[in-house]
């Protein structure tokens, strides 16, 4: 005999309002009832274990059935099942009610929203089904099978049910426009996403002929014991989870139980997929995966590496932005930062040779971390690696041994002042146009870093500011004492006169000064502060707004014959030569726009013709 009844809720159309929040993430409706079958298992093995229930020799299993003729789609699982009180309890009252709360909490959330839509439960059925009817038999002894149906709206009907053993079927009785879920390939899409690593066998339209394999692995790679698992395995888990056929660099498999509970796989891949735009780290909550690159739990720059977190204590129900000031969440993205720098350290101890011969494919990673985070910057700056010129590989603590400090005044003017000891370092942002500043210092024994990646322009001034005893300036910033040598007899300032007179930019800085080097006539130096300023600007601006100002200086090579020679030299051939001189000085300094290069190269003719005479 049927029996009506009403669905306990105080709003009425809740589906508009729900429709509205979900309307692009719809898909969750399957992970929703899976996870419920899930836990009805899960609820049903616990009562075995404490005695509670009887067992049977039936594995534990989930199966979404799709029928396309019938148009239904049934999720079944032989969980703990529920008596006629409980479907009126859980169902009629639980579900509806939790649905208001969603929409409740959803509201609070506001347009931030709510992570991986979580917690609308049995009622998201009513997302892409018209009526769904549960039939269902508890594990309780005498318990009678239950079938209850409802549209979703004011009533339900509920009578004796089919099922004649124990567990739970969700028949969705799917609405018109929704077919798409009837599809096994949008079905197997669906869970592959959410239910991969779910901990109950799950099979999509199964045959029953013992040929059935599930479509999750019920027990994922990371809540093995680290101890127990090999390297095979967790590269083969690489591949499975993220598609990935290079290798990994190497990984962190986090492994914590108290005082909070949080399992995962941090996987650092090759460089050339270490990017913001490729990362992708799936926030799992007990196996059912909840969302991709969740930055209020995940620091920022970890989300540039591979990965699984799950972490059952994370609460799912609250806005992004209160989850980004939650003290617990706080607490596990900080212990995340900490295992990854823990890591990095150790590689570097274990190993070093190995961890130089890749550090350079994580360094950006690792200098936009310290960035981000100064406790992770605290924790792995002895295990920050950098090449100077000549290829060698110093921690910065290393480097500063081989340099001489310089003393400076902490006040600029006061006389007497206490004085600051700090470290010139010298750093190459492009070996191959700087590379006669790098020669210039290779033969007169100065070393210099390189620097070469668009990160280092901040990552210099970042370390600047946090060890106060490192000046950091690219190699074309000034001339280091030790490459300058004593003029002979040379007239600077008559020099620089004659030299400013032959070139059509007067605004040019001009010293003179004479170098140990007496190949190269003249170098530029761009200063760095200015330099580094416009860098950044231009990071952050329209790349069409104009280039703030260089702080340029050409210095004149006064041990340069042909600068020396160049009080002496008759007006013809010096306007040729001082333009030429610029021009090469520019040239080692960055490339020559169109422009300059057309003049450029009409001088080489030009001095060819003076040659010729
Ligand atoms: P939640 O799972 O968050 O409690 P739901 O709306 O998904 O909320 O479900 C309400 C209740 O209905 C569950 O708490 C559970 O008691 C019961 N229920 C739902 N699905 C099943 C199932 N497959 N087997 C047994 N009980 C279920």
């Amino acid at each position: 005999m049927s029996k009506q009844g009403n669905i306990q809720v105080n709003s009425k159309n809740l589906m508009p309002v729900i429709k509205k929040w979900l309307y692009s993430d719809k898909d969750i409706f399957l992970r929703e009832l899976v996870s419920n079958a899930s836990d009805a298992i899960g609820k049903y093995k616990k009562l075995v274990g404490i005695g509670e229930a009887q067992a049977d020799n039936a594995p534990y299993r989930i199966e979404i059935i799709s029928d396309e003729i019938a148009r239904t789609l049934t999720v079944k699982d032989n969980g703990i099942g529920m008596t006629e009180e409980e479907v009126e309890k859980y169902i009629a009252q639980v579900a509806f009610s939790g649905a208001e709360d969603f929409i409740a909490r959803h509201e609070k959330a506001g347009k931030d929203g709510i992570i991986g839509h979580f917690g609308l439960g049995f009622f998201s059925a009513y997302m892409v089904a018209e009526k769904v009817e549960i039939q269902t038999l508890s594990y309780q002894d005498g318990a009678k099978a239950v079938r209850w149906v409802s549209d979703g709206n004011e009533s339900y009907e509920i009578e004796e049910g089919t099922r004649t053993a124990r567990g739970t079927e969700i028949i969705l009785h799917i609405a018109e426009g929704e077919e798409e879920f009837l599809h096994e390939h949008k079905l197997e899409e669906l869970l592959e996403k959410y239910c991969k690593f779910m901990p109950y066998e799950i099979f999509l339209n199964p045959k029953n002929n013992g040929e059935d394999t599930p479509v999750n692995q019920t027990a994922p790679l990371w809540l093995k014991d680290p101890k127990e698992c090999t390297k095979e395995e967790y590269e083969e888990f690489y591949t499975a989870t993220f598609h990935e056929f290079d290798k990994p660099l190497f990984w962190i498999h986090i492994n914590v139980d108290y005082p909070f509970r949080l399992k995962g796989i941090l996987y650092f891949p090759r460089s050339k997929q270490l990017d913001f735009n490729r990362g992708e780290v799936k926030l799992y909550c007990n196996q059912v995966f909840i969302a991709d690159n969740i930055k209020e739990i995940i620091p920022e720059f970890l989300l540039m590496l591979k990965g699984t977190i799950d972490c059952p204590d994370i609460p799912l129900n609250v806005s992004r932005s209160f989850l980004q000031n939650d003290r617990e969440v706080q607490r596990i993205s900080r212990h995340i930062i900490k295992k990854v720098a823990d890591k990095l350290c150790e590689l570097f101890d274990e190993d070093r040779a190995a961890y130089e011969g890749f550090f350079n494919d994580i360094a950006p990673f690792v200098k936009f971390g310290c960035m981000k985070d100064e406790s992770f910057y605290d924790r792995v700056k002895s295990a920050l690696v950098f090449t100077d010129i000549h290829d060698k590989k110093f921690t910065l603590e290393e480097y500063k041994q081989t340099l001489t400090p310089v003393e400076e005044p902490i006040q600029q003017e006061a006389e007497g002042a206490e004085k600051k000891v700090s470290y010139k370092i010298y750093y190459v942002t492009d070996p191959d146009q700087q590379a006669q500043y790098v020669q210039a210092f290779k033969e007169n024994g100065i070393n210099a870093l390189i620097m070469r990646h668009y990160i280092d322009i901040h990552f210099v001034s970042f370390l600047e500011y946090k060890e106060q005893d490192v000046r950091f300036l690219r190699i074309d910033a000034e001339t280091p004492e030790s490459l300058k040598a004593t003029p002979e007899g040379v007239d600077a300032e008559k020099v620089i006169e004659v030299f400013k007179a032959n070139i059509s930019d007067e605004a040019l800085k001009v010293e003179a000064q004479a170098l140990k080097n007496a190949q190269m006539p003249a170098v530029l130096q761009i200063g760095e502060f200015m330099r580094r300023f416009t860098e950044m600007n231009r990071m952050y601006q329209d790349p069409n707004t104009k280039p703030l100002a260089v702080d340029q200086t050409l210095v004149l090579n006064l041990s340069n014959p042909v600068v020396a020679a160049l009080t002496e030299m008759e007006e013809e051939k010096l306007q040729v030569v001082c333009p030429m001189i610029l021009d090469l000085a520019k040239i080692a300094n960055k490339p020559l726009t169109a422009e300059e290069l057309s003049a450029f190269i009409e001088r080489c003719c030009a001095l060819l013709n003076v040659a010729a005479k």
